[in-house]
């Protein structure tokens, strides 16, 4: 294992922000390469005890591919603190979501000129991404944009990528590309989350869309590109648990050894997964402002009408508007709710699957 330090921009006192990179080195030229990163939007920390079981194990278990981990990917997101909050999920001098800055190159995917066989195309189109992405830092980007690129840049040069995420307070669950279907039951997650080929500017999409593009256009399986890229929502933010890490790092093992970049017979999670495509994804907005009881956590499951939280107004007590009661109309599974109890009207109440 070796440890080497990436550095993402420099500060205004003139130091360079620098974080931590570990290198496992595989024992096999051939097998699939790994990134793996957390801490991207800078309360979400979970992902780090994660990977202290996994830094553990691949000590104990040399992997047969490179195996590259990034725990506190974005330490300019995790020092942003107001009080005793972490405010990590924007940069403040731009307003930008640290994870909607990667660069697209889907166009270019969609164009590239090569003659040859899968693996020289797999070779001449990430050479080209790197170079082109190696000319846009050049040219000058901002700090979400330079910090996201220089990330970006490792998860080019990965066959296999993770970014480990939380939810607010949340139950976990995977994003995964359509295509990867087979390979989230190794995962121990309860629910999966099937998307499509569409760049919104994270991390995870800004691997696969490109590769899954260049398949199109040219009526390839993008599975022959050996490209998978994952984001994993490891629980809820502002919190650390090793108990409910070691889990999600078992899972991640045996989808590595799955890969061919971990030794060992692979094992399918006994985990029961719910899967859902995205627009079986549903946001529940508060519909007024106030002070939120939540009745339903993430991971129960609810019936159509059920009351799963209510806000109290306090400008209407003693009338019967003094709570708004919040239910759905179809019977839901609770993702993800809001993490405070004080929320403006619109506020992303709650995330649920669809039953
Ligand atoms: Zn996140």
């Amino acid at each position: 294992m070796k440890k080497s330090e990436i550095t993402l921009t420099t500060l205004p006192t003139g130091q360079a922000l620098t974080a931590p990179v570990f290198t496992f080195e595989g024992s096999d030229r051939n097998a699939p390469s790994v990134y793996i990163q957390a801490s991207l939007h800078g309360s979400e920390v979970q992902g780090n005890a994660v990977i202290y079981h996994l830094w553990e194990y691949c000590n104990a278990h040399p992997p047969t591919g490179d195996i590259t981990v990034v725990p506190l990917c974005n330490p300019y997101g995790i020092s942003r603190k107001a009080g005793e909050y972490t405010a990590g999920r924007f940069d403040p001098t731009t307003g930008d979501n640290w994870n909607r800055t990667y660069v697209d190159f889907t166009p270019e995917a969609k164009t590239f000129k090569h003659e040859g066989d899968v693996a020289s195309l797999k070779k001449a189109f990430r050479a080209y991404m790197l170079s082109a992405l190696d000319n846009k830092i050049k040219a000058g980007l901002d700090t979400a944009q330079l910090i996201a690129a220089r990330l970006q840049q490792m998860t080019l040069n990965a066959d296999l990528v993770l970014d480990l995420h939380t939810g607010e307070v949340s139950d976990r669950h995977l994003y995964a590309p359509s295509y990867t279907l087979d390979s989230t039951q190794y995962f121990n997650v309860p629910f999966v989350l099937s998307i499509d080929n569409g760049f919104d500017g994270a991390t995870d999409e800004a691997v696969f869309c490109p590769w899954w593009t260049l398949a199109q256009a040219r009526n390839l399986d993008v599975k022959h590109f050996g490209v998978e890229a994952f984001t994993l929502e490891v629980g809820s933010q502002e919190m650390i648990n090793f108990d409910a890490a070691k889990i999600d790092a078992e899972g991640i093992v045996e989808y590595l050894k799955h890969q061919g970049a971990l030794e060992g017979d692979a094992i399918k999670t006994t985990m029961k997964q719910t899967v859902r495509t995205l627009d079986n994804y549903k946001t529940f907005h508060a519909p007024t402002g106030g002070l939120v009881e939540y009745a339903v956590e993430p991971g129960e499951h609810l019936e159509a009408g059920q009351v799963f939280a209510r806000i109290l107004n306090i400008n209407h007590y003693g009338t019967e508007k003094c709570f708004t009661n919040c239910v759905l109309d179809y019977p839901a599974i609770a993702i993800l709710r809001y993490s405070s109890a004080v929320v403006p009207e619109g506020a992303q109440l709650y995330r649920f699957f669809k039953k």
